[in-house]
């Protein structure tokens, strides 16, 4: 989650709390406690605080104060109506929140806001009013049927949010995770496969990859490129190589294999004669248009077909020495 993100849930969850103590500070007027409709002015008042904390991004102070605030409020406010109402259960959804908090904390600013002792005080504290309330009863004896409805909606405002929270959460971490995935398996100039996943990829191939064909591809003289036209022109260059070859074997696996090197995987049954001349004729006819300047381009193609029980290893170093003999002979031509 980004940093603008946790701000805008910050303030929506701010908003939401407050029009809760709001709607409370009125209902505990109609039932006349008037220590918790004055006590629910200044908790509104540190909601409104929340606001500005929020905007200048002091989140981390924002978290500690509803921490407290809110737990101390709903303990206080159990010793005076009972357990009857449910609001103790209001400190239960503190907890997955506390430890949310403190994990996007550590991502955003490497701070830790110690959720572990934070989480041990409230459940103390839990005990203590709760526990209070069990041996002398609340200091405030209402109506039943009213503290039915409370009993009624404050446990589905806790569950809902229980469950709705811990969905969004495992929902994003498993988002998260896919993404993490897919920048370790792609290389970020070109968007293809990266070494490391074509690794993978070909460890995965059992020995029915027989007739199965590994080309790799390299640009000639790409230094000269860089040289000539400059880094920039010669990144360029490697992502329309990148496109070229991926549109020439569309049933293929194409990885960059290193700097201007492409490791291009085919196989059994996709494998055609001269698809791997027809792609070095394709880039031969290819400009590159680079900021007005044309580049010209050739590519030297090593090609090793898979051998029976051949280990992978072995199958690379094929097909690179067929890349080497075709540099050694002229460039500019598939060596099988
Ligand atoms: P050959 O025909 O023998 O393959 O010659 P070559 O110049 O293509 O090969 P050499 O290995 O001498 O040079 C490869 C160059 O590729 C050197 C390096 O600076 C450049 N290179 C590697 N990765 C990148 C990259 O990501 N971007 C750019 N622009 N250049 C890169
Ligand atoms: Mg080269
Ligand atoms: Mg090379």
């Amino acid at each position: 989650m980004t940093e603008q993100g946790a701000q805008k849930l910050t303030y929506g969850i701010n908003t939401v709390i407050l029009c809760m103590v709001l709607g409370l500070m009125l209902f505990f007027k109609i039932i006349e406690i008037p220590f918790l409709f004055y006590y629910s002015i200044p908790t509104a008042g540190v909601y409104l605080f929340g606001y500005y904390l929020i905007s200048q991004k002091k989140l981390d102070i924002y978290v500690w104060m509803v921490y407290l605030w809110l737990t101390t409020y709903m303990g206080i406010t159990t010793v005076c109506v009972g357990h009857d109402f449910g609001f103790h259960l209001y400190c239960m959804s503190m907890i997955p929140v506390m430890f949310v908090t403190e994990y996007i904390s550590y991502k955003l600013e490497h701070k830790s806001l110690k959720a572990m002792p934070v989480c041990v005080g409230v459940v103390i504290f839990y005990l203590i009013c709760t526990g209070y309330v069990l041996y002398n009863g609340p200091v405030y004896v209402r109506d039943n049927a009213i503290a039915g409805v409370f009993w009624f909606s404050n446990s589905l405002i806790v569950f809902g949010f229980l469950i709705f929270y811990t969905n969004w959460l495992i929902r994003t971490i498993v988002a998260s995770e896919d993404r993490l995935t897919q920048m370790a398996h792609i290389d970020k100039l070109t968007g293809l496969y990266n070494r490391h996943y074509m690794m993978e990829l070909l460890e995965k191939l059992t020995s029915d990859a027989d007739g199965s064909v590994l080309a790799i591809a390299d640009i000639d003289f790409f230094k000269k490129i860089n040289d000539t036209y400059g880094h920039n022109a010669g990144d360029y260059v490697l992502q329309r190589m990148a496109e070229l070859l991926k549109e020439a074997g569309k049933d293929a696996y194409v990885c960059r294999w290193g700097g201007e090197e492409f490791l291009i995987l085919l196989s059994g049954h996709l494998v055609k004669d001269d698809i791997f001349e027809e792609i070095r004729k394709k880039v031969g006819r290819s400009e590159f248009s680079f900021e007005g300047r044309e580049i010209h381009v050739t590519i030297t193609i090593g090609v090793a077909y898979r051998k029976k029980d051949e280990t992978i290893d072995r199958w690379i170093q094929r097909a690179d020495e067929k890349l080497y003999y075709g540099k050694e002979h002229g460039r500019n031509q598939v060596a099988e």
